[in-house]
């Protein structure tokens, strides 16, 4: 059966270009980098060859980039990091409530060790209020970490005008407030420069853009008052220890090789797609809703609800006809609450079960969204049939409430 892959937030395939100089990799230049020999120094070049593109894919200096094992690590290291190097000018961090686990669990445990975390709302497309920003910041404020794209809806916030906030608190602030963003979703798929935007810290992820898996990297600006987050030996600088994965480095160099190059086309070619496909799905199928911002939303980003059923079915029943996508729901991982982002933007939890989030890539047609189109009304159609719930009979909102 045809396979229509929709779930490229989630993760994408490894591009041909990608896997054809990770293979060699592998296969031959086996040495470990921080060897003095050539087999070492092989390694080392490769290392700093990838080093170089993902710099230059995000507008960094090569010496600014370090290679982390995914984009978790890179958050995690850049609240943990900023965290616990700063702790004796303040305790206070800001983040949003729509971050992803990584930065909102990771918050979660700061908290438990004594910083102050606030979370700043969004509107109801998903937006953060640069003014909301503007009334948390502190005199005892040492970090600020807003994602540039939301992972669920697609949202893309207001970096650049939120860094010039953080700048101007700083001004007349004894503490040097920093700021990180979570690029993961936005890397590859919109414009991202370190230097126009103004952040002290970002981070990325291969596997987001048609690299491997397990590959990340962080952005940390020169002279950055940041921990390290393992012990170890002296790689990356002394900053990040253990021996790097070569391979996947050199393949997440490709991949962001390739993404900066292509950009705009790439970005072009998803936003025609997406608009199609919501404009597909809102026509034709009754009580649907795109979630997030209509226009700041990530080009390949597509997510809805569906009004009385839930999330879950609709997955199955797609993927019975050959589509993968997602829903925005915790469910899958075994727990039954809705979406965080979805509450967040101020959805009732009982039509937040009824998510649904595609996710187009490189190798998505015209065809491929017609074909989902077409599956998607009557699986609608389908499960309202076998729903208890319709416009007369509409969610109990308490049951999801308690
Ligand atoms: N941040 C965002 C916004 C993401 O979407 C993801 C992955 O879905 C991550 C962080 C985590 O990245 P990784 O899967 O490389 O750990």
């Amino acid at each position: 059966m045809k396979r229509v892959y929709l779930d490229n937030a989630a993760t994408t395939p490894v591009a041909p270009e990608v896997l054809d100089e990770m293979v060699p990799v592998l296969a031959e230049h086996f040495g470990n980098p921080s060897s003095i020999y050539a087999e070492g120094r092989d390694a080392h070049r490769l290392l700093e060859d990838a080093r170089e593109k993902v710099a230059k894919a995000m507008n960094a200096e090569p010496s600014e980039v370090f290679f982390t094992g995914s984009g978790t690590e890179g958050d995690n290291w850049a609240l943990r990091g900023v965290a616990h190097k700063n702790a004796k000018k303040g305790k206070h961090i800001i983040t949003t409530a729509i971050e992803h686990h990584a930065i909102l669990h990771t918050a979660k445990r700061l908290e438990k060790e004594g910083f102050d975390v606030t979370y700043l709302p969004v509107d109801d497309k998903g937006r953060v209020n640069p003014e909301d920003l503007k009334k948390a910041l502190r005199d005892d404020t040492i970090l600020v970490s807003v994602m540039s794209a939301n992972n669920e809806v697609g949202t893309i916030e207001p970096i650049k005008e939120l860094v010039e906030i953080v700048k101007e608190h700083n001004k007349d602030s004894k503490t040097k407030t920093l700021f990180h963003t979570d690029a993961v979703q936005a890397f590859g798929n919109i414009p991202i420069d370190v230097k126009d935007l103004g952040v002290d810290l970002l981070s990325v992820s291969g596997h987001k853009i048609y690299g491997p898996k397990g590959v990340g990297a962080l952005y940390i600006k020169k002279g950055t008052p940041i921990e390290n987050l393992m012990e170890g030996g002296a790689q990356e600088k002394k900053r990040r220890p253990a021996t790097e994965n070569v391979a996947s480095i050199v393949g997440f160099g490709k991949a962001a090789e390739i993404a900066s190059e292509n950009l705009e086309e790439h970005a072009e070619h998803l936003t025609k797609l997406r608009d199609r496909l919501i404009k597909g799905v809102l026509t034709r199928i009754p009580d649907s809703e795109l979630t997030g911002d209509p226009v700041n939303r990530l080009p390949g980003n597509a997510s809805f609800i569906f009004d009385y059923i839930e999330g879950e079915g609709i997955l199955l029943s797609l993927d019975m006809v050959g589509v993968a996508g997602s829903s925005g729901s915790a469910c899958t991982s075994g727990s039954l609450d809705p979406s965080h982002v979805l509450l967040a933007l101020g959805l009732p939890a009982g039509r937040a079960h009824g998510s649904l989030r595609l996710t187009l890539g490189r190798d998505t047609t015209e065809e491929d969204v017609d074909y989902v189109v077409d599956q998607l009304v009557p699986i609608i159609e389908r499960l309202r049939a076998m729903s208890p719930l319709d416009k007369d009979h509409p969610i109990d909102q308490e049951v999801y409430d308690k």
